[in-house]
Order: C-alpha cells, then sequence, then structure tokens
C-alpha cells in the first residue's frame, strides 16, 4: 500500500478525543489583523476600518513589523461626537470614503471593515457598502464586513472577508477547483504546477489577486480549504452549490500530500498517477524536515487557542517531528472540517476549546511544556517566567503551507528552543 493510501485509510478511523470546553477570559487579538496580510494579497483592494483611535493603533502596530506595509489600509476614526449621536456617521463615512477614492483611482475593490464601536453606534455598514457601491459602480466595488473583537479571534476576520466575496463571484456550471484561503503567492505559484501536473484544472484561488479576476463558482465547483478557519466561506460557497473537498491541511510534508491527494481524487485521478507527482516533492519535504527532527523530537509542546491552526499544527509537530503536544487550545473547534486532522492526532491528547486564561495558564505551568505557541499578549509573561514561546501569528505572516515550506514551518518551532539553548549556555 503507497503512503497515501495507508494515511486515507486511517483517516476513517477517527479516535476518540476528550474534548475540554472552557469559557472565559480570553487572550486574543480581534479580526482587524487579517487586513495586514489580506491587504498584500488582493493587489487593488482597500481596507477601510470604521473604528476607533485603539482599532488604528492596533493595525499600525501589527503593520509596523512587516517591511511591505503599503498605505491599502486605513482607519475612519469614529470621533467621540459621533459616539454621542451629535454628527451623522453615515454622512461622514461617505465623505471620507468620496474623498479616499478620488484620491486613489487604483483601488477597485473597498472592504468597510466594522469594528466594536461602529458596533457600539449600530452603524449599519451593510447599507453603506450597498449605498456607495451604487454611487461609485462600476468602477469601485463595496463591500463590508465585521472584524471586531467581540467574541471572535483574529483569523476570523479572513474568513468574514472571504465570506463577504463570495456573493459577487461570477456564476459558473463548468467543473472546476477552488483554493479557499489566502496563501503566499510563492505558495500558490507552487499548487498551481503541482495541481496541473496532477491533471486538475481548472483551478482558481480565493481571494483572488485582482478584483476584476474573481473566481466564478456554481454546482459543479468543487473547493479545498487551505486554511482551518474558513468556517462562514465554506458555508457561503455552499450555498452557492459548490462541495467541499474533505482533507486534511497542506502543512507538513504529509498534511500537502493528503491535501493535493484529496483533491485528486475528487477530480478522479487515479493513486498511482498521484503518487507519480506527489513522490519526489513529498522526498525533498521530508528531507528539509530530518535536519529540524533532532532538536524537536521527544519535546513537549503546548499550544493556547489563537489562530485555529492549533489542531494541524499539532499534528504535524507530532507525526513528522515526533514532538509530544501536552494540550492543543484552539478558540472554535469545527469538528468537519477538522475530521480528517483530529483522525490523525495523538491517541488521548488534551485537546482544549474556547479560552478560560487562567486555568489555561495553570495547566500549562503545572505541565512545564518545553515550548508554547501563544498570542503576543501571553507570550512575554511566559518567557519571563522561563517559557519558551512562539508567536502564533507569525504563523499566519509566514509561507508556511507546502512541500517547499516544511522546512521552513519546522524551522519556526526549532528557533526558539534554539534561542533558549543558546541563553542557556
Ligand atoms: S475592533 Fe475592537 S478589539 Fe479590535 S482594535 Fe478595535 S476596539 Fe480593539
Amino acid at each position: 500500500m503507497s503512503d497515501l493510501a495507508t494515511l486515507a485509510a486511517g483517516c476513517d478511523a477517527a479516535p476518540s478525543v476528550p474534548i475540554l470546553r472552557e469559557r472565559g477570559q480570553r487572550s486574543v487579538f480581534c479580526g482587524l489583523t487579517g487586513i495586514i496580510w489580506l491587504h498584500r494579497k488582493i493587489e487593488d483592494a482597500f481596507f477601510l476600518v470604521v473604528g476607533s483611535r485603539t482599532c488604528a493603533h492596533l493595525l499600525q502596530s501589527a503593520a509596523g513589523v512587516m517591511i511591505f506595509a503599503e498605505p491599502r489600509f486605513a482607519t475612519a476614526i469614529i470621533e467621540e461626537r459621533d459616539l454621542a449621536g451629535l454628527a451623522d456617521a453615515n454622512d461622514e463615512l461617505d465623505a471620507v470614503v468620496t474623498r479616499l477614492l478620488e484620491r486613489r483611482p487604483d483601488i477597485k475593490l473597498l472592504f468597510l471593515v466594522g469594528s466594536c464601536p461602529s458596533e457600539v453606534i449600530k452603524l449599519d455598514l451593510s447599507r453603506a457598502a450597498f449605498r456607495l457601491s451604487q454611487r461609485f459602480a462600476p468602477t469601485v466595488r463595496v463591500l463590508n464586513y465585521s472584524g471586531s473583537g467581540i467574541e471572535t479571534t483574529f483569523t476570523q476576520g479572513e474568513d468574514a472577508c472571504l465570506a463577504a466575496l463570495v456573493p459577487i463571484l461570477p456564476a459558473t456550471t463548468a467543473r472546476g477547483l477552488l483554493i479557499v484561503g489566502a496563501l503566499a503567492d510563492v505558495v500558490e505559484a507552487q499548487f498551481r504546477r503541482l495541481l496541473a501536473a496532477l491533471g486538475i484544472g481548472p483551478v482558481a484561488f480565493l481571494p483572488a489577486g485582482q478584483a476584476n479576476a474573481l473566481p466564478p463558482v456554481g454546482a459543479n465547483t468543487q473547493f479545498l480549504l487551505a486554511q482551518p478557519f474558513l468556517a462562514d466561506t465554506a458555508r457561503a460557497l455552499e450555498a452557492r452549490g459548490a462541495r467541499r473537498i474533505p482533507a486534511a491541511f497542506p502543512l507538513g510534508a504529509e498534511g500537502t500530500a493528503l491535501w493535493l491527494a484529496a483533491a485528486a481524487r475528487a477530480f478522479g485521478i487515479a493513486a498511482p498517477a498521484i503518487e507519480v507527482v506527489l513522490a519526489a516533492p513529498r522526498a525533498r519535504a521530508r528531507a528539509a524536515l530530518a535536519c529540524h527532527a533532532p532538536l524537536l523530537a521527544g519535546k513537549r509542546i503546548f499550544f493556547f487557542p489563537d489562530s485555529q491552526l492549533e489542531v494541524p499544527l499539532a499534528r504535524f509537530l507530532a507525526r513528522e517531528m515526533g514532538m509530544q503536544p501536552v494540550e492543543i487550545g484552539t478558540p472554535y473547534l469545527h469538528r468537519q472540517h477538522l475530521a480528517e486532522e483530529l483522525a490523525l492526532l495523538p491517541e488521548g491528547v488534551r485537546l482544549s476549546e474556547g479560552q478560560h486564561v487562567e486555568r489555561q495558564l495553570d495547566r500549562c505551568r503545572a505541565a512545564a511544556p518545553d515550548l508554547v505557541v501563544c498570542g503576543l499578549g501571553l507570550a512575554n509573561p511566559l518567557e519571563a517566567e522561563g517559557l519558551a514561546t512562539k508567536w502564533s501569528i507569525e504563523l499566519l505572516f509566514t509561507p508556511i503551507q507546502g512541500f517547499e515550506q516544511a522546512g521552513d514551518l519546522a524551522g519556526l518551532f526549532a528557533r526558539p528552543l534554539q534561542r533558549r539553548a543558546l541563553l542557556a549556555v
């Protein structure tokens, strides 16, 4: 039996994974953070946050660490007089958008991004988007979504943004594959090549690089999620007739092979032909992973809930790098989208959904793991207590999907351990 066939068979037998559900104080970034990687992906889009100075500061500090920061996002500040109802926030928003679009004719797609303050004053951004769309059509499309931090986590911003795009995707009856989720350009190019070599086509990506090149969707579209946090987008695509291809996520040599093989099977490609295409890049990925294995094997890792990538990452680190997940915390557990991943987790691993940050910190301290994956807010205090940490947000800013990135992905987890080892000398 080939590697792929063995793994596909394993996926059918999900082990019983105990889940600890927690509701309490949380420590996460809000959905505005997604703008930092989305604005680089959709080249002629602009993200206008309708929010407060806090929102502007969050964006500036998150973008400030990026050398690519370009002015394709901004914050329309809701002032105190708006909050007090002394000014018509809709008039002010229209004026801001008009000035922006006059100054920036390169903008073809404008997202009005809701925030906690815009929700507090009940500013209806969907009506504003509709009104402004009519005014600026056909040159500019105006859409809206919420990046509010209330009851969300930071990757949900991408989900909300892509879900907002689904209704305006052109309709098609043709058969095709849609890859869903923002991927670095280099990763997208590699997947295009591999999918073409497998004989799958036409292949489109959501988000597309240009507003006027949106991928078509219809009842003969099959889609493959590239990220595990796209529940609303998947639902919106299914409402347009598209069908999801169940698969593990393309992290590591194994995950990438499973992800591509799932697409190939859905398009009727036979197992031997899949193996011919995947064998060489998978072997390269395994060789790259072997460089990091001596440092990572046997190390205990604790995930705080943050990016929603925790389950696929834990699967990769446990199965391919020999790490031992102590606890896999995730903000939300989408059982259906993660079914193939859950089936591959080590038997008996502790999985927690939601967060009660104090209790989880106690469990983490008691477990004394070798490495903690968490948000920025928890990393510094934990480092001060002597624990090595990895910022989960880095996993969204770094190309980590696919065979050629597998070594870099392992390296992200090896580096904090190397640094700590050097400090200990
Ligand atoms: S949207 Fe809410 S959580 Fe996010 S920066 Fe603005 S106020 Fe803070």
